[in-house]
Formats: structure tokens, C-alpha cells, sequence
């Protein structure tokens, strides 16, 4: 069973109203032993000032949460942190700047587009757009490595007019992408948020065995909820996946090191 959703968004990020204590009462009833925040932070993003992160708000109501909820669940601090391969020395510097427990790096823009909006694909076309995320996403991770997991590997593809891909396409890339992040000690997420679009978790379980086949280790599972129902949402789905790409152990962040738990 897995007992830590390490991915998720309370009303501190800019796509979610719900209260953070409210995600940690839900999260308690739903049997989890440890809940990490990762709050949103985008710089550069599209619409200006959307996605900034109100980091010492943020920390001053985990912190009474985190009291409050003492004995119930274990309530990490974490950030999902917007990569650009464009301004590395503002990543790291943000990535210093408060005491999280766990950052993910994650690709939310290439181009200045938001591939969330159908404007995306409509310039890049459909394989093209696929192709050009993952050139950013290595590039990306060439220029930045002060993160502890990249966020939902191929999450686009849930946008994409094929709703979908397939992964032998694009292995050189993504193949360079894991060896990358495996070299770095880093590690990826089995992010469930997949399952009700695309009817697997991201990563694609080709990416998961590759993964595995190229020496990684570290795996964290998230929800991505933006509220407080989507809390450890189709974690099944995401167990069965670690298990059936011969994964043994889930990892949960503290204070930026990795714990792993046996599945
Ligand atoms: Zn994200
Ligand atoms: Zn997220």
C-alpha cells in the first residue's frame, strides 16, 4: 500500500481554493500517514503574477497545520517548482530560499505557451509538440538540477489531439531525459492524475521500465489534487504500476533526502 501522496495543491497556488487544513483533515480520512504541499511556482509564466507563490504565508500556515496536526499525519513542506532551461540561476536561488522538504521540477511552459491551452498544439502540431516538450524538458534539466523528482513526465500527451503517444517515438530523447536525471541522483514521480484521461498513471509504463533499466531508484507517487477529493485518487493504479515496472520502494522527501518505504 502507499501511505504518502507527495503532490498536491492547496488554495496557496493559484489553481486551487482549497484550504490547506482542509487537505490535511481529508488526507487523514483517507488513511494517509504522511501529505506533502507542493504549492505552485512558475516564474515567467504567461499572465503575469499567476503562479507566484506567497512563500512565507505558505510556510507560516503549514507550520501551525503542521503543530495541529502533530500525532495524526506527517504534513511536509514541498514546492512543484516551474522548470525553465532559460533562467537556472532564478531556480536555484528560489530552490534555497525557504526550508522545503521536497521540490518538484516540473515543465508547465515551453515557448512561453502553457500546453493546458489548445493554443499550444495548434502552433506546434501534434507530434511536433510532443517532441518539442520533451527537447525543453532536457534542456531544462541540463541547466537546473536543484530539484529532488521531475513532475509528470509526459503529462502533455493528455492534451495533445491524439490524447495519447507513443513512447517508442521519442525514446532518444526521453531515454537522454532519464539518464540525465539519474546521473543528477534525482529521481521521477508516479503521478496518478493520469489515470481518469489517459487510463495509466504518467509516466507510460514504457518510460517506467526505462527508467528502471537505466539504473533509477527513486520514485515518489503523487495525486496532483487540486482539492480535497482528488487526495491519494486512483493509488492503486499507481502501486500497480511501481510493481509492475519491478519497483520494490516508494521514496518520501524530508528535508530534501529521499526515505523509502517498501510498497
Ligand atoms: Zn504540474
Ligand atoms: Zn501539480
Amino acid at each position: 500500500m502507499i501511505f504518502a501522496d507527495l503532490h498536491t495543491h492547496s488554495s496557496f497556488s493559484s489553481d486551487s481554493d482549497e484550504p490547506l487544513r482542509a487537505m490535511a483533515e481529508t488526507a487523514v480520512e483517507k488513511g494517509l500517514k504522511t501529505l506533502c504541499f507542493t504549492e505552485h511556482q512558475d516564474f515567467d509564466y504567461p499572465q503575469a503574477g499567476e503562479f507566484m507563490l506567497d512563500v512565507p504565508a505558505y510556510r507560516a500556515e503549514y507550520l501551525k497545520a503542521r503543530d495541529e496536526f502533530a500525532g495524526k499525519i506527517e504534513l511536509l513542506f514541498g514546492v512543484e517548482l516551474g522548470l525553465l532551461s532559460y533562467m537556472p540561476d532564478t531556480l536555484r536561488k528560489f530552490a534555497k530560499s525557504a526550508e522545503f522538504d521536497f521540490i518538484i521540477g516540473s515543465l508547465h511552459q515551453i515557448d512561453g505557451l502553457d500546453p493546458y491551452y489548445p493554443e499550444y498544439f495548434e502552433k506546434m502540431g501534434g507530434k511536433n509538440g510532443v517532441a518539442r516538450f520533451f527537447e525543453e524538458m532536457l534542456a531544462s534539466v541540463k541547466a537546473f538540477d536543484d530539484y529532488d523528482v521531475l513532475g509528470h513526465f509526459d503529462y502533455i500527451v493528455r492534451y495533445s489531439p491524439e490524447r495519447g503517444y507513443s513512447p517508442l517515438d521519442f525514446r532518444e530523447v526521453t531515454d537522454e531525459i532519464l539518464k540525465t536525471v539519474i546521473a543528477g541522483g534525482k529521481g521521477i514521480e508516479i503521478n496518478s492524475k493520469g489515470v481518469k484521461s489517459l487510463g495509466y498513471p504518467h509516466p507510460h509504463p514504457f518510460v517506467l521500465e526505462r527508467y528502471k533499466e537505466l539504473g533509477g531508484e527513486i520514485i515518489t507517487i503523487g495525486s496532483d489534487a487540486h482539492n480535497k477529493d482528488g487526495i491519494a485518487d486512483d493509488f492503486d493504479r499507481a502501486e500497480q504500476a511501481l510493481k509492475n515496472a519491478g519497483f520494490e520502494y516508494y521514496a518520501v522527501f524530508r528535508e530534501r533526502m529521499p526515505w523509502f518505504e517498501r510498497v
